[in-house]
């Protein structure tokens, strides 16, 4: 008789991904997607497929785009834009390094306080950042001041309190060191090995925090489509456009 672990689970389903555009077979050996339902070759998850999706939906024409993703990964979606974008500015933040100098291959960019000039970028694209950042109003109205006038923030963050009000999970103390208002939390970071604190739990009403802090409105799109790989918890994606 085969015995089987406790907690075993297997999902497998072929479909199309988004990231890499090709026929695959996606996979996930936990129930929890979100993090897990791997595209068995490129590596993406969820939320990078829906991303991927949106983009080619509202910018066909991303190839010919001039795009600045901030703290890109190095597989997925990143990767694609990086390689068929000739127009891709990736950026990253050390904190103790001079601002827009290129490291590793990366602009130094605070999104609080950019270097860039304003209405140069078509499309700005955050994954899963921003609920790190300490100041998000900050970062808002940045992203808002470097877009071109029809441009647009593309944008993954888990939207953990849904229809509860946002709430502010850190601040920095008069230190400059991260100072937890509630239990602390870190999610993994690729150039740093103690994690990134988790500063924000939004909920839907991120929209009108994005309103207040930079005059753009914001589209919330939520997809469910297993053909594309497309199925977890808050994989939200969300389009935040500046004026024509
Ligand atoms: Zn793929």
């Amino acid at each position: 008789m085969a015995l089987l672990p406790d907690k075993f689970f297997l999902m497998n389903f072929r479909g199309i991904c988004p990231s890499c555009n090709k026929e695959v077979v996606f996979r996930s050996r936990d129930s929890w997607l979100r993090d897990n339902f791997y595209c068995t070759n490129c590596y993406s998850i969820p939320r990078e497929r829906a991303l991927m999706l949106v983009i080619e939906k509202y910018y066909p024409n991303w190839k010919e785009l001039k795009i600045h993703e901030s703290s890109p990964e190095t597989k997925g979606t990143s990767l694609k834009l990086k390689t068929y974008c000739s127009a891709y500015t990736a950026s990253q933040y050390y904190n103790d390094a001079e601002p827009g100098k290129s490291i590793n291959g990366f602009i130094n960019q605070n999104l609080e306080n950019q270097t860039f000039d304003d209405n140069c970028f078509d499309l700005v694209i955050t994954q899963d950042v921003m609920e790190h950042v300490v100041n998000p109003e900050k970062a808002f109205a940045e992203i808002a001041r470097t877009l071109k006038p029809g441009g647009a923030h593309i944008f993954t963050v888990p939207l953990v309190n849904k229809f509860q009000p946002t709430e502010r999970w850190a601040v920095l103390d008069e230190n400059s060191n991260i100072k937890f208002l509630k239990t602390p939390e870190y999610h993994g970071n690729p150039i740093d090995p103690k994690g990134s604190p988790v500063t924000m739990h939004w909920g839907f009403d991120i929209v009108d925090h994005i309103k207040s802090a930079s005059g753009m409105d914001t589209e919330i799109i939520y997809m469910d489509d297993l053909h594309y790989g497309i199925r977890a918890e808050f994989i939200e994606v969300l389009v935040s456009r500046k004026l024509q």
